[in-house]
């Protein structure tokens, strides 16, 4: 395990604090931008979490190609609902890793005008980073290492475990893709 649910907690309610006291004297709500799938849990703790107007909305971004090779071709599968010209944004993400998806996403809502647009990510994967992003808000940083929980998925599990496990052995994960479900159950682990 890397880290605990109760480590995650504590660790959201300081970055809804931080952005609590940014974003309570603007004109409007801020509006906050789920990166689908994997921000969606991060994204309904930290709203939870800061007691202030604000507004939400979702974004879904293909992977990139792999026969692009780490181009950062990626494609908006789901755009945003809102206008959010003149507005104040920030997205939210699960994990920046090359940041190829985030530099993406930077400029493409940056085309669209905002009042603001800053980043908070849960984790922060920087040492393999390609591409330079800027991340205003970061939970923690991670070693590089495949995570998966508390909305980071493994072929589509595990998005539901609360707490965040990193997979050392992903050959052994691939082999048995429920291994880690009833590795946490069963070892109740906690670290
Ligand atoms: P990027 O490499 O473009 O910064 O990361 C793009 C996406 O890859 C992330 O939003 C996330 O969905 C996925 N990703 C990167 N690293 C990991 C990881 O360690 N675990 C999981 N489950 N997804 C990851």
């Amino acid at each position: 395990m890397l880290l605990s649910r109760e480590r995650i907690a504590e660790r959201v309610g300081e970055l809804a604090g931080r952005l609590t006291s940014d974003y309570l004297k603007r004109p409007e709500p801020p509006v906050f931008v789920g990166v689908l799938r994997g921000a969606a849990i991060f994204l309904a703790d930290l709203i939870r979490a800061a007691p202030i107007d604000i507004a939400t909305d979702f974004m879904s971004i293909s992977a990139y190609d792999a026969s692009e090779g780490q181009s950062g071709v990626v494609r908006i599968v789901k755009d945003l609902d809102l206008d959010v010209s003149g507005r104040d944004v920030v997205v939210v993400e699960d994990i920046v890793d090359t940041g190829l998806t985030l530099n993406y996403l930077r400029n493409a809502l940056e085309q669209r005008r905002p009042a603001s647009l800053r980043v908070v990510t849960l984790l922060d994967k920087s040492a393999r980073r390609i591409v330079p992003v800027t991340l205003e808000y970061v939970g923690f940083e991670v070693p590089d290492l495949f995570v998966v929980g508390y909305g980071l998925d493994f072929q589509g599990r595990y998005r539901n475990l609360p707490d965040v496990l990193a997979v050392h052995d992903l050959a052994r994960l691939i082999n048995d893709p429920g291994l880690l479900q009833r590795d946490h159950q069963n070892l109740n682990v906690r670290c």
